[in-house]
């Protein structure tokens, strides 16, 4: 039985517009979700939706957050910002920022500090690359990342979110299979037991996210330690990221 809520979270990346935010609000308006729903638009276009969603369940989330609070640091947005301008949770260390944005370890614990600081649940990307997997050092790197962004952090009555996304799933059409995402979920609790305590590790909720659509969605989601799914190209199409939405709130009210 699931013991923890569902959590399914869009990542819009540097895609989406005003059309995409009046499409997406619409499919979500009038509706019950058992799940906790969040999208993660472009910065940009946070006010717009936040202004629409006032009346329906749905969050905002953002796809990163500053590590520094305020200053001179051009082109960054703070936690302190995000959270006065209604945002309920953050990204942190998506594997693009990662390999593009150069974001390490450090500046993901940096970053976790921050966002549960200012109440906003961050939600910490991790996953190995093709080569890390093909080389036998999954565990590893995900040891690494785990303990690089998490260490010295106190959870006490805060929430806190893994994502594990393979990089060779982002993208690609080739999801981890069912089997593969629980058997590195389990590994993921197991850290996270050794970090925290196993009273935290079984309230964290692990989100699984790579090529996520309405037809491996059901599937992923019954594994014991998939508490989520974190959603980027099928969260493009309203009618898609709803249809998944309704599996992992069909499976919480079963649960309940
Ligand atoms: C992502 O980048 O967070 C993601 C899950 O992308 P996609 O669903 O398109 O693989």
């Amino acid at each position: 039985m699931k013991q923890r809520k569902p959590i399914v979270i869009a990542n819009w990346k540097l895609n989406g517009g005003l059309d995409l935010i009046c499409t997406s609000v619409a499919s979500f308006i009038g509706k019950h979700f058992a799940a906790q729903i969040a999208i993660c638009p472009p910065y940009l276009y946070m006010r717009d939706m936040l202004t629409f969603l006032q009346y329906s369940e749905l969050q905002i989330g953002s796809q990163n957050v500053s590590r520094y609070e305020s200053g001179a640091y051009t082109g960054e947005t703070s936690a302190q910002m995000l959270k006065q301008a209604g945002c309920s949770l953050c990204l942190i260390g998506h594997s693009e920022r990662r390999a593009m944005f150069a974001e390490n370890n450090e500046g993901c614990q940096i970053k976790v500090r921050t966002a549960l600081n200012h109440e906003l649940l961050p939600v910490l990307c991790v996953g190995e690359n093709q080569q890390q997997r093909e080389t036998n050092i999954t565990e590893q790197v995900l040891r690494e990342q785990l303990r690089g962004g998490l260490t010295g952090i106190d959870l006490h009555g805060k929430d806190l979110c893994i994502a594990y996304e393979p990089v060779w799933a982002i993208g690609t059409g080739l999801a981890a299979t069912p089997a593969i995402a629980q058997e590195v979920h389990q590994f993921i609790r197991a850290e996270l037991t050794r970090i925290f305590d196993e009273a935290t590790a079984n309230r964290v909720r692990i989100l699984y996210g790579g090529s996520v659509t309405k037809s491996n969605a059901r599937d992923l989601l019954q594994q014991a330690d998939i508490d989520g799914l974190l959603v980027g190209g099928a969260s493009l199409d309203p009618g898609h990221f709803v249809a998944i939405c309704e599996q992992a709130s069909e499976l919480a009210e079963i649960d309940d």
